[in-house]
C-alpha cells in the first residue's frame, strides 16, 4: 500500500513516514498543500495523511479540490481540537480525522480501517479459498498452517486481496509498492508472483496474459 503523507512540521513528518514504512507502506511525502494535490492527483494512493494547518494551501481546501475528481480515503490531522473543525473536515470529504498529539499506534490502527473500509472490507480477517490474511498481524496462513512471507510479497498478495476482483498490471502494482525514494531493483513483480504462488499455490493468483493479475472476486 502507498500512502501520501502532507505534512509541513519536519519532525512530525519523518516520524510518521518512519512508522509507516516500517509497517510496510511505501510512502511519498509533501510539506505544502499545492505539492500534496499535484502528487495526489499525479500517483494512485491507497490513502492520504493529511494536516490541516499547511503552507501555500491549507488542508481542508487541498481537500476540496482533490474531491472534484479523486475518491482516495483522506486520514486529517488536525492541532485544532474544536468541534467547528471537526465538521468541516468531514464536510470536505475526509474519512476520518484525528486529532493531534496522538499516539502512532493509533494513526497506524486508523488508517488500516480506513483502507480496509474503502475497499468494502468490514472484516480485517480476508478469506479466499484455503487462505487466510489478518490485515492486523499481516500474518497469512494457508489451511492451518502460518505461511512465511516476505515484506514485498506480503505487500503485493494483501493489495490483490484487498482488492479481490480487480485486475492489476505490473505498472499498478508498482505504483501501489513502491515510493519516490526507491530504487531498489528487487521490485521485479514476477519473481514476487513466482515466489507467492509457490508459498500459497499456483491458482491462487490469476494471470490474465499481457493484462496482469488478480485474485478472483
Ligand atoms: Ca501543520
Amino acid at each position: 500500500m502507498r500512502i501520501l503523507l502532507v505534512e509541513d512540521e519536519p519532525d512530525v513528518r519523518m516520524a510518521i513516514s518512519r512508522s509507516l514504512r516500517e509497517d510496510g507502506y511505501a510512502v511519498d511525502e509533501a510539506d505544502n498543500g499545492v505539492d500534496g494535490l499535484t502528487k495526489a492527483k499525479w500517483w494512485e494512493y491507497d490513502a492520504i495523511i493529511l494536516d490541516v494547518m499547511l503552507p501555500r494551501m491549507d488542508g481542508l481546501k487541498m481537500l476540496a479540490a482533490l474531491r472534484e475528481k479523486i475518491n482516495t480515503p483522506v486520514l486529517i490531522l488536525s492541532a485544532r481540537d474544536s468541534l467547528n473543525n471537526r465538521i468541516q473536515g468531514l464536510d470536505s470529504g475526509a474519512d476520518d480525522y484525528l486529532v493531534k498529539p496522538f499516539s502512532m499506534a493509533e494513526l497506524l490502527a486508523r488508517l488500516r480501517a480506513l483502507i480496509r473500509r474503502s475497499n468494502g472490507n468490514a472484516d480485517p480477517i480476508l478469506r479466499y479459498e484455503d487462505i487466510t490474511l489478518d490485515l492486523t498481524s499481516k500474518k497469512v496462513t494457508k489451511g492451518e498452517t502460518p505461511v512465511d512471507l516476505t515484506a514485498r510479497e506480503y505487500s503485493i498478495f494483501e493489495l490483490l486481496m484487498v482488492n479481490r476482483g480487480a485486475l492489476f498490471t505490473r505498472a499498478k502494482i508498482y505504483e501501489h509498492l513502491v515510493d519516490e525514494d526507491d530504487s531498489s531493483m528487487s521490485n521485479v513483480v514476477e519473481v514476487h508472483m513466482l515466489r507467492i504462488r509457490k508459498k500459497l499455490g499456483r491458482d491462487i493468483i490469476t494471470t490474465r496474459r499481457g493484462l496482469g493479475y488478480m485474485i478472483d472476486g
